[in-house]
This record gives structure tokens, C-alpha cells and sequence, in this order.
């Protein structure tokens, strides 16, 4: 695999005290030195141009975040830009879409380790964090260069809600998440199944507070494997966020660092027969989780053996199997196997 990443993503730079802080990006930084140390391939993200953002947001929103260059600006409770939040953001799209078109080009898994987050901004407005949809825009260029099945797998421990809208209607672009329910953003409930042509084509997993490892194991390997697996993606995007990771700060779930590097396995070899997979990083809070967490999404998309956990016991999973009967009622309809 390859990694897209600079250490200027420490130059956004939010309030004191915010979470989506730039020591972050030191943790981003260190996951890449030490990738190229042991020889692994490194590439500088290049900034995304307005083309491809306008493939998901409104111009009005660009020109928005376009005009926070060079000074501080609150966009909303939780999102903030410094003065150089502009460019940085514009390279965190950038490193999203040259993920992408390295995996498409290459067959090679790619990952774009990069801040601020995306999945939470919308067409037309920042949120939670974000500023510029990542993922979507990766999402969008893949669409534009002439793919016609692309799956965003978002494991953020939130519910990916601009990622999910700018698609909603699109079947082109298949938008599965798991995440904590209810929780912020309030979005992603089971029955959020897409409209018009894009309907089943929006595929959430609402789990509990308190899910382990053994719960997002059975919803992956009984939801998102044979969606995946009937979808046939050309390109797997997978929004990498590791805030259900048992340490962070902001969640409640209890995932592992393991739970993480199983449920990236199953999606590795769900997508392997059909295309290939790009990472785009999202949040994930807890210092030295985040880092343990990289490590093993590397350990899995550099094809180095990984313990292959067994297949939880239901027994174990008891909010995975509530997850999976809302799923099974509002998808069964659109998905064989489920
Ligand atoms: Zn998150």
C-alpha cells in the first residue's frame, strides 16, 4: 500500500481545548515517517481544485471557506478554521482524490492520512469538524473519471450525514456506516435507506453505546460483507475513523485496535474480487488509539498476516444483534442474505 500525508496538517489549527486538535497530525506524521522508514511510499497531497469540490459542494460553500483564508473564523459550535485552515483543508481533499486514482490506477490499496476530517460537511455547509467532504469528493472524482459503483464504508464511531445526503439519491455511489445511534450528528437511523433511484443504496448500522469488538464483527460479516459482496464495488472508499476506539474521549463504544484491524480484513477481502480500496481518514481522538489503530489498518492493507478473529457468538454481541435486526428489516428488501 501507499500513504498520502504531510506534516503541514498541523497547520489548522482549531481553539484550545478542541479535540480535533493538531497533535493529530503528529500522530499522522509519525505513522508516515515510520512507514517510509521501513520502506514504504510516501506522496505529498497536492491541493483539490474547485472542479472537484463543486462536484459535491455548492459554490456558495467554497467561496465560504475560501474566504477564512488568512484569519480565524467560527463556522459553527464546533468547527473553526485558522488562518491557513483554507489550504490545509484543500490538501486533505487533494490526498482523498489522489488515493483514490492511486488505487483505481494502480490496484494498490492507498490511504490519505489527513486533517480535518470530512464525512460531516455537507453540500452546502461545514460541520462537526469538517469543512470539505474528503471522501465525497473522492467519491466524485472516481464517478467523473468513468466508475460506476463506488462504496464508502464509513467506520467512524458518528454517523457520516454529508457523506450519506450527497449520494442519497445516487445508486452509482453505495454509503455504508456503523455508528454509535443516537448520538451526534442524530442522523443515520436504520430506515435512512436512500430515495428515488439511490433507494437501498444507503445501508446504516445504528449501534448502541457500548458495542465491542464482537458487535461490530457481526454486523460487518452479516451486513456489510454480502452488500459489498452483491454491490461489486469498482472502488472501495473507506471513511477511516477510530473514535470507537474503547479510549476516546468524545464516544462510548468499546472497540479495540484488533476489532478495528478485523473489520478492515473483512473489507479487504469483500472488496478484493471486484476493485480496489482508498482510505480517507476521519476522526479518532485518543492519541495514542489513533496511532495504534493506523498501525494495524496498515498491518491488514499491506497483506501482512493478521490474527483472522473467529466469528463472534451472537451471545457475545447482543447490540450487533439488535443492530442487525433493524438493518435486516429495512434492507431485506434490496439485499440477499441478510
Ligand atoms: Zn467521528
Amino acid at each position: 500500500m501507499i500513504l498520502i500525508s504531510t506534516p503541514r496538517f498541523e497547520e489548522h489549527v482549531p481553539p484550545p481545548g478542541h479535540p480535533e486538535r493538531p497533535e493529530r497530525a503528529h500522530v499522522l506524521d509519525v505513522v508516515a515517517t515510520d512507514f517510509a522508514r521501513a520502506g514504504g511510499r510516501v506522496l505529498t497531497p497536492t491541493a483539490a481544485t474547485r472542479e472537484m469540490l463543486a462536484r459535491v459542494h455548492a459554490s456558495e460553500h467554497l467561496d465560504r471557506i475560501a474566504a477564512t483564508a488568512g484569519r480565524p473564523a467560527m463556522l459553527d459550535p464546533d468547527t473553526f478554521t485558522s488562518p491557513e485552515s483554507h489550504e490545509i483543508a484543500l490538501l486533505a481533499a487533494g490526498a482523498a482524490v489522489q488515493a483514490a486514482e492511486h488505487a483505481i490506477s494502480r490496484r494498490e490499496p492507498a490511504a490519505a492520512l489527513v486533517r480535518p476530517p470530512g464525512h460531516h460537511a455537507e453540500r452546502d455547509r461545514p460541520m462537526g469538524f469538517c469543512l470539505y467532504n474528503n471522501v465525497a469528493v473522492a467519491a466524485a472524482h472516481a464517478i467523473a473519471s468513468g466508475l460506476e459503483r463506488i462504496a464508502i464504508v464509513d467506520v467512524d464511531v458518528h454517523h457520516g450525514n454529508g457523506s450519506q445526503w450527497m449520494f442519497y439519491s445516487d445508486p452509482r455511489v453505495l454509503y455504508v456506516s456503523s455508528h454509535q445511534f443516537p448520538f451526534y450528528p442524530g442522523t443515520g437511523a436504520a430506515d435512512e435507506i436512500g430515495r428515488d433511484d439511490g433507494v437501498g443504496f444507503t445501508v446504516n448500522i445504528p449501534l448502541e453505546a457500548g458495542a465491542t469488538d464482537a458487535d461490530y464483527d457481526l454486523v460487518y460479516r452479516a451486513i456489510a460483507v454480502p452488500v459489498l459482496e452483491q454491490f461489486a464495488p469498482q472502488l472501495t472508499l473507506i471513511s477511516a475513523g477510530f473514535d470507537a476506539h474503547e479510549a476516546d474521549p468524545l464516544a462510548s463504544m468499546r472497540m479495540t485496535a484488533s476489532g478495528y484491524g478485523t473489520i478492515l480484513e473483512l473489507l479487504r477481502d469483500a472488496a478484493a474480487a471486484s476493485g480496489p480500496i482508498a482510505l480517507v481518514t476521519e476522526g479518532g481522538y485518543d492519541l495514542p488509539a489513533l496511532r495504534e489503530c493506523l498501525e494495524a489498518t496498515i498491518r491488514v492493507f499491506s497483506g501482512e498476516a493478521v490474527a483472522t478473529a473467529r466469528a463472534a457468538t451472537s451471545s457475545a454481541a447482543p447490540r450487533g444483534e439488535r443492530a442487525l435486526g433493524a438493518v435486516r428489516a429495512a434492507q431485506a428488501a434490496f439485499w440477499r442474505g441478510l
